[in-house]
């Protein structure tokens, strides 16, 4: 039995298992896919507090090895069902089912798609929701950015580097994301803004993606862009499905917990994207996991 199953290793989860490590607890870590979570994808981190720049990669790793050398157990199991029965949790993988005395959901998001039919399909064939994992594949070709934040800007300024053209496609004329990056991708010869616009449909050809359709929505107009790529960066949606008979889920599905983290379960305490919250960045993240960590220890020392 470990004293914390923390569910998600991005850097919620990760920070929850440092600072359950160093408060004497064991932690297991659960992740479906790969460790690291969102952050993983992000070439160059620039705000940190304390670190001037790290790749998103170096950053889950080290978050990774510290979180192991402090003897957090990681393992890649994704968490299909949690019960509670006579105070202690029973997570269950396919794998294994672990039994725990306190439970951090710590979930994170996935990305939001476009809901455009061919779109599921095309993935891996022109669609990719992932720039610095695909952007290679598209040396030399024309393609488009989805998105008006930061993780829209930031993927089309990675494709400058590798695209002939990149255009970037955001439904409003103002950005989410910061000012700063939006100025400095403007600067760019090799991307053109399509603003006020959404894509409509996916054209394509022999099996890939050939071409999207754009809309501009206060004009009405709908062009053509002979596009090879679409980077899809929307924003992400949480899944925290499979957890709703422990916590409460908002309307849009993310689970309802305040600054003390705790939900209505005694005892599972969540932690980063996957919580109504008002700023979701590396460092509220981070800070969650701390915050969680700490309560599920007090909740378990509270125990005996
Ligand atoms: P986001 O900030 O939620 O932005 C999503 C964008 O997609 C918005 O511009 C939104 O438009 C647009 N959008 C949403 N649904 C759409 C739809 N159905 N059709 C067309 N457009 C749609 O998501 P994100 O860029 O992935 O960033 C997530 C969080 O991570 C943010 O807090 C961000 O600051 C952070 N992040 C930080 C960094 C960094 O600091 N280096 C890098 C990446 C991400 P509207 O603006 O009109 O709503």
């Amino acid at each position: 039995m470990f004293d914390i199953v923390i569910i998600g290793a991005g850097t919620a989860g990760l920070s929850a298992a440092i600072y359950a490590s160093r408060a004497g607890k064991s932690a297991l870590v659960l992740e479906g896919k790969a460790y690291g979570g969102q952050i993983i994808n992000t070439p160059d981190i620039e705000n940190y507090p304390g670190i001037a720049h790290i790749s998103g990669f170096d950053f889950a790793t080290g978050l990774y090895n510290q979180a192991k050398a402090l003897g957090a157990v990681v393992k890649m199991q994704q968490a299909l069902r949690i019960t509670k029965a006579d105070g202690r949790f029973l997570v269950e993988t396919r794998r294994e089912t672990h039994e725990a005395k306190a439970v951090i959901l710590a979930t994170g998001a996935k990305n939001r798609p476009l809901g455009l039919e061919k779109e599921e399909a095309l993935i891996g064939r022109g669609i990719s929701y992932c720039a610095t994992c695909d952007g290679m594949f598209y040396r030399g070709k024309t393609v488009a950015v989805n998105g008006g934040g930061n993780t829209a800007v930031e993927d089309a300024m990675f494709l400058t580097g590798y695209c002939e053209k990149v255009y970037l496609i955001h439904r409003r004329d103002a950005f989410r994301a910061d000012e700063k990056e939006v100025e400095r991708l403007r600067e760019k010869e090799n991307v053109e803004f399509v603003l006020d616009s959404v894509v409509e449909a996916l054209e394509e050809t022999d099996g890939r993606l050939s071409g999207i359709r754009v809309k501009n929505v206060k004009s009405g107009e709908s062009s053509e862009l002979p596009v090879g790529g679409l980077f899809i960066a929307i924003g992400q949606v949480p899944d925290n499905g499979a957890f709703q008979d422990l916590v409460d889920l908002d309307e849009k599905g993310y689970i309802i917990a305040g600054e003390d983290l705790k939900t209505k379960t005694e005892g599972v305490f969540t932690a980063g994207d996957c919580r109504t919250k008002e700023v979701r960045q590396l460092t509220t993240a981070a800070s969650d996991g701390a915050v969680a960590a700490l309560a599920a220890s007090k909740y378990i020392d509270a125990l005996t």
